[in-house]
């Protein structure tokens, strides 16, 4: 049982780090949170995911993942409901 909780926290670290690494990031207010919240790339949801764009895409389609266009027609994508 402790060896598998380890195992949990080590995750959680990486994915604190791949996070950090994101400071181009944009902030932005979450309709469906309400709040603002860090939001990434496609390309970038996927890196942190560890799956590929169109897993993220697929979860997007299936309102799993909140999302939004930038003006700039950039999909962006909640880093919070990435993470949950
Ligand atoms: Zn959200």
């Amino acid at each position: 049982m402790k060896k598998t909780k380890t195992t949990e926290i080590t995750i959680e670290t990486e994915e604190l780090f791949v996070i950090k690494k994101c400071d181009r990031s944009i902030y932005d207010q979450c309709e469906t949170c309400g709040v603002l919240v860090q939001m990434v790339t496609l390309a970038e949801a996927a890196g942190i995911a560890r799956v590929s764009e169109l897993v993220i895409y697929d979860q997007m389609k299936t309102r799993f993942l909140h999302w939004k266009e930038s003006p700039e027609g950039q999909v962006l994508i909640c880093i919070s409901s990435l993470l949950t």
